[in-house]
């Protein structure tokens, strides 16, 4: 079978203390650790073969992006989004659903794959979020909806992102880059209005991990 290889870059976007590391941790080395660096953006190298296609996966995993002003850069930046909350915190479900509006504002419908994550499951007796409110709120923003627990399995998050991956190759053969690109344009005056002017764009050097 011939083989064609595309550039997929995902972005993980969400309240801090989510669980974003520990799902993208969870996805590329299958490892939970427990404790992750929270000092800055993180960005991950692979290459995944499936469907007869290899795919050179970027994945960034953001941290504070919304306080640190490098949010509009991000989605600009980015192919595919997975946004993540915590089951166990209200607060990060509602920011969930903001940066849910903020990509759909930005990105012209249907150009950018998305994915709601809905982390720490395992935490049951925690739960602030049920599961029915994740899966209203993907069928509001037209988007993908996992509940997983980056703690207890790597089943969850390999699901998610495969999924993720796979829309993503399906929006790349469908719509060619520079309409995606141009679909992100206006992206820094939507992030201004919402988080005001300290959202400007800066470009940081990010440290980055190939696996
Ligand atoms: P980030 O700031 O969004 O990157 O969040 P981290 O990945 O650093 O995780 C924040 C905290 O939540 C850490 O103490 C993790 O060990 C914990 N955590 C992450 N995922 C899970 C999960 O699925 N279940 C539980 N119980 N804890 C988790
Ligand atoms: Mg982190």
């Amino acid at each position: 079978m011939k083989m064609t290889v595309n550039r997929i870059r995902v972005v993980v976007l969400g309240s801090p203390r989510s669980g974003k590391s520990a799902v993208v941790v969870r996805y590329l080395t299958k490892r939970y650790i427990g404790e992750y660096s929270s000092t800055g953006d993180f960005l991950y190298q692979h290459r995944v073969a499936f469907d007869g296609v290899v795919s050179e996966v970027e994945i960034l995993d953001t941290s504070n992006c919304a306080i640190r002003g490098c949010l509009a850069e991000h989605v600009r930046w980015g192919d595919a989004f997975a946004v993540v909350y915590s089951v166990c915190e209200r607060r990060s479900f509602l920011a969930a659903a903001e940066l849910l509006s903020l990509l759909e504002r930005t990105r012209l419908s249907g150009c950018a794959a998305v994915t709601l994550l809905g982390n720490k499951r395992d935490l049951e007796h925690a739960r602030e979020v049920h599961a029915e409110e994740g899966q209203e709120l993907s069928l509001r923003f037209g988007c993908q909806f996992y509940e997983v627990s980056a703690a207890e399995s790597c089943a969850g998050a390999a699901l998610a992102f495969h999924a993720l991956l796979r829309e993503a190759r399906a929006l790349a053969l469908l719509l060619p880059a520079p309409r995606r690109k141009l679909a992100a344009y206006s992206v820094s005056k939507v992030i201004g209005t919402i988080f005001g002017k300290n959202s400007k764009s800066v470009r940081k050097k990010r440290p980055s991990l190939s696996i």
